[in-house]
Parts: structure tokens; C-alpha cells; sequence
């Protein structure tokens, strides 16, 4: 039964009454891929996951989702986060997801970036449903075909900008130290290859760190308030490279509590109230 809410507040379900059913793991399980039955070695890689670079990917849509909740337990209640979400993205475009801090922001953006399964709803990626791939497919997806990019920078310090942007790529077996190099000429960023973080502006660290997401070529760059810690000129520079990832056929997912920043991406949504919807210019 539902729990009597203010306007503006989310909902609130008793526990033992809830009608939503997250589906949750159980106490030690990772989620819903139980390694034990599709265990991580062997498992023969669908084709549609055989991908050297996100572009090659056949889907054009890249996010498809239908029905998403998730709702988090605090005490005895559950709170509705995110309720009965319709979503998608295709290549190329620029989609920016504008809410108030606590609205379900990063909530939205960990689901679509496989970092949290526990919810109800249908979530496909790629063409295919989260729930049907197990944990090895997620890793590659993870490594390869979905660039993160969040608040702070999180480069290496003890790295140069080259050798952090080459950084996925290595732990992909690869690294190829000519196309870090070519993907910071891109951005106009070669001049700082060589410099260790310490030795750049925050502008250039948060910059490189979107360089460093982009290098296996995902097909989704998910952005979590990419410019929360950068000034007005920084936050114009990082939403251009954005802009330029999805020209270069990435499908670009940013979320921020900044109007201004939401504004520059192709379309416009509003996170409030556990709902996604149109922004109102
Ligand atoms: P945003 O990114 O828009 O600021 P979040 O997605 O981080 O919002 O959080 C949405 C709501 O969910 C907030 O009320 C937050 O307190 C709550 N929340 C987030 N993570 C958890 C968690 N792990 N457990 C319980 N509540 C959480
Ligand atoms: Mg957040």
C-alpha cells in the first residue's frame, strides 16, 4: 500500500506491502549472472559483442529502456528513486539528463552503465537485455564499448596524460602509445602527452580523463557531472569535446544539476520526482 507523500516528495513504501519488486541478489551473490553457471572462462562471445571499436557495433540504438524502476531500502521503508523510466539513445546524438542533486542522477547512469543491477524494468544495451549477459560479457562491455567519465578526474598520478589515456587499452592486452597520441591531437591536447597530471590545469585533467574513457572507442560515453568541479570556461571546453565525441558516432549520456550545461547537449531531459521527462525550455 502506498504511504501518504507530500507534492514533490517521492514516494514511499512500507517494506513489507511494497508492490515494486526490485529483483535483488541474494546475500553474496554479484547479481544476476551467477558466475558458477556462466562462468567467466570459456563462455563462447556473441558476435554482437565481437567489437574492436564501438563504432562497429550494427545497433543504432544504443540504450533502449522500458519501465525502469529501482527504489533503495532505508529502515523499514523503500524509497521509489526512479519510477517506470522510458529511455533511449542512438549513436551520435548528445543526450543530457538535468535533475536537482538527489533526484536519481547517478542512480540512472550506474543501471545503464552495468554498475548496479538491482532493479525492475527491461534495460537493453546494445540491443541486447542487461539481464541476459553474464559477468564476463559486462566486463567487456565495461572495457570496451562504455567510457566513463565522472566529477573528478581519477587520472594516475604517478602516470603521464599519454600513459594514463593508453591506460584501458593495456588492460585490454593492447596499448598503442600512437593512437593515445592521435586521440589527444584530436582533442588538440598533444602539447600535454607528456606531463604528469600534478603538472596541468584541472581543465586538462578532467579533459584528459574524458580522452582516457574514449580510447577503447565506446559506442556510450556515460558522463556524470562532468563539469561539477570545473569553471565556466573549463564546462564549456569539456561540453564541447562531448559534442565531439558524439561526432564521432559515440552515443553521449551526460547528467548534471547545471541547466546551462544540459543545454548544450542535442535533447534536453528532466529528472524530478523519480520521473524522466521532456525539459521544459
Ligand atoms: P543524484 O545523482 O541525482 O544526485 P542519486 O542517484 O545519487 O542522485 O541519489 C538519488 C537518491 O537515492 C538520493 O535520495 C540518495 O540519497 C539515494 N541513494 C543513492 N544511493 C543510495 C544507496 N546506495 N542507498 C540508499 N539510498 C541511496
Ligand atoms: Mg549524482
Amino acid at each position: 500500500m502506498e504511504l501518504p507523500s507530500a507534492p514533490g516528495q517521492r514516494k514511499r513504501y512500507s517494506v513489507q506491502e511494497s508492490t515494486l519488486a526490485p529483483v535483488s541478489p541474494r546475500p553474496g551473490e554479484l547479481g544476476r549472472g551467477p558466475l558458477s553457471a556462466r562462468g567467466a572462462a570459456g563462455n563462447p562471445m556473441p558476435a554482437s559483442l565481437k567489437v574492436e571499436c564501438g563504432t562497429d557495433l550494427d545497433m543504432d540504438k544504443v540504450v533502449e529502456i522500458s519501465g525502469l524502476s529501482k527504489a533503495y531500502t532505508q529502515g523499514h521503508e523503500q524509497i521509489l528513486v526512479l519510477e517506470n523510466l522510458d529511455f533511449s539513445i542512438s549513436k551520435g546524438e548528445f543526450v543530457s539528463v538535468v535533475g536537482p542533486s538527489g533526484s536519481g542522477k547517478s542512480t540512472f547512469l550506474n543501471i545503464i552503465g552495468l554498475l548496479d543491477d538491482v532493479y525492475s524494468g527491461e534495460v537493453r544495451l546494445f540491443g541486447r537485455r542487461i539481464e541476459d549477459l553474464d559477468e564476463s560479457e559486462k566486463a567487456v562491455l565495461r572495457l570496451k564499448n562504455i567510457g566513463f567519465v565522472f566529477q573528478f578526474d581519477s587520472l594516475l598520478p604517478e602516470f603521464t596524460v599519454l600513459e594514463n589515456i593508453e591506460m584501458p587499452a593495456r588492460v585490454l592486452g593492447g596499448g598503442d602509445a600512437g593512437r593515445g597520441l592521435e586521440l589527444l591531437k584530436r582533442f588538440d591536447l598533444e602539447a600535454i602527452a607528456g606531463k604528469f597530471p600534478m603538472e596541468i590545469s584541472g581543465g586538462e585533467k578532467q579533459r584528459s580523463a574524458m580522452l582516457r574513457a574514449l580510447r577503447n572507442g565506446p559506442a556510450l560515453l556515460i558522463a556524470d557531472e562532468p563539469t561539477g568541479n570545473l569553471d565556466r570556461h573549463n564546462s564549456g571546453v569539456i561540453l564541447d569535446d562531448l559534442r565531439r565525441a558524439a561526432g564521432l558516432g559515440a552515443a553521449v549520456l551526460m547528467v548534471t544539476h547545471n541547466d546551462e550545461a544540459a543545454r548544450r547537449a542535442d535533447r534536453v531531459l528532466r529528472m524530478s520526482g523519480g520521473k524522466l521527462g521532456d525539459s521544459v525550455p
